[in-house]
C-alpha cells in the first residue's frame, strides 16, 4: 500500500517538526548527495554582537556614525539590524529619529538610506559599488570586517558582528556524513565570518563559500546538481533563488522570512537542523518499503 506508506512517513515527519509540501519529496530526500546550507539564521542563530565599531574620518563623530546607522538599520530585516540598532542606541547620545529617506535594501549587500541630507550607504565590502567607490575597503582599512559604511562614495566607517552556531548544527554535519551526504555553506558574508563558523564546527563542512550574491548561491546549487540530488537549507529572501534551484528546498520555519518559507518544499517548523539527516533517515526507510 505505497499511498498509506507515504501518509504515514508523511505524518511521522510532521510531528518531528518537519512538513513536506508533497510525498514526492520523500523520493528526493531519500537520494540526497549534497545539502548546500545557508549561514545566517540557518547554521547561526542570526543573533549578532557587534564586537568592533569605529568611525574613520575625523570630520564626522562616532555619534554621528551610531546615529545614521542606527536610523537606517532600524528600516531593515535584517538579521544583523536588529544588533546594531541596540548597538546605536546603547551608545548613542542622540535619540534615534525615524527621518530616513529613500530606504532600500540590496540582497545580499546591505542597504541605503537618506538621512540629514547624505546618501549613507551600509553593507558588505560589496556595497562600495553601490555608493561609487571603485576601491575594495579592506585594503583602504587592512582588515577585513563584515560592516562597512559609505556617506556618499566615502568610507566613513567600518564594524563586525560575530554570531554563533546553533546547537545541533556540528551533530547535523556529522550526522550527514554518517550517511554518505555531502555538508556545504553558502553566504553573503564576507570569508573571514564564514572561516570562523567552520572553525566552530571543527571544519565539518565540506566545502565552504563567502561573498555570495542571492543569484550566486543559485549557481552553485546548480552546480552540485550535476553530481547528484542537492538540497538547499535557508532562511532569507537572499535564499530563495537557491531554495528554488535545489532538487529539494527546505526553509527554516521560526525564523525563516515568508519568501523563503513559501519558496521551500520542505518546512523545519523548529529550526533544528538535526531533523534533516532524520528525515532523508525515514525517507530511505519509506521509499525501500515502497520497492
Ligand atoms: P547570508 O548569506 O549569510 O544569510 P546575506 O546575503 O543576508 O547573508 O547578507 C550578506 C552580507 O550583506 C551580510 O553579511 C552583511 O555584511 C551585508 N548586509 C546585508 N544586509 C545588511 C544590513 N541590513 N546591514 C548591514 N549589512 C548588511
Ligand atoms: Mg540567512
Amino acid at each position: 500500500s505505497t499511498p498509506v506508506a507515504i501518509f504515514c512517513a508523511l505524518t511521522k515527519a510532521a510531528t518531528s517538526g518537519l512538513l513536506l509540501k508533497g510525498g514526492d519529496y520523500l523520493e528526493t530526500l531519500s537520494g540526497i548527495k549534497t545539502v548546500a546550507f545557508d549561514k545566517t539564521g540557518t547554521i547561526t542563530r542570526g543573533e549578532f554582537t557587534v564586537t568592533d565599531f569605529c568611525a574613520i574620518v575625523d570630520d564626522i563623530s562616532i555619534e554621528t556614525l551610531l546615529y545614521w546607522v542606527s536610523s537606517i538599520e532600524s528600516k531593515s530585516s535584517h538579521p544583523m539590524a536588529a544588533s546594531l540598532v541596540e548597538y546605536g542606541m546603547l551608545h548613542s547620545i542622540k535619540q534615534i529619529p525615524e527621518n530616513v529617506e529613500n530606504f532600500q535594501n540590496f540582497p545580499g549587500e546591505g542597504i541605503y538610506g537618506k538621512i540629514d541630507g547624505r546618501d549613507i550607504y551600509i553593507g558588505n565590502r560589496r556595497i562600495g559599488a553601490r555608493a561609487g567607490c571603485e576601491r575594495d575597503p579592506v585594503s583602504q582599512v587592512q582588515e577585513e570586517r563584515n560592516g562597512y559604511i559609505y556617506c556618499g562614495s566615502t568610507l566613513i566607517g567600518v564594524f563586525s558582528l560575530a554570531d554563533t552556531c546553533r546547537s545541533g548544527a556540528l551533530e547535523a554535519i556529522e550526522e550527514l556524513k554518517s550517511l554518505g551526504v555531502r555538508s556545504v555553506m553558502l553566504t553573503g558574508d564576507s570569508t573571514q565570518a564564514a572561516n570562523y563558523v567552520q572553525s566552530q564546527l571543527n571544519h565539518a563542512l565540506d566545502d565552504v563559500h563567502a561573498e555570495l550574491l542571492p543569484e550566486e548561491k543559485a549557481v552553485i546549487v546548480k552546480n552540485f546538481k550535476n553530481d547528484g540530488l542537492t538540497a538547499m537549507v535557508g532562511d532569507g529572501i537572499n535564499d530563495a533563488p537557491a531554495l528554488a534551484t535545489a532538487d529539494i528546498g527546505i526553509s527554516m520555519g521560526i525564523s525563516g522570512s515568508a519568501l523563503a518559507i513559501e519558496t521551500g518544499n520542505v518546512i523545519l517548523m523548529s529550526n533544528d537542523i538535526r531533523k534533516i539527516p532524520e528525515a532523508i533517515q525515514l525517507a530511505r526507510k519509506t521509499t525501500r518499503k515502497l520497492i
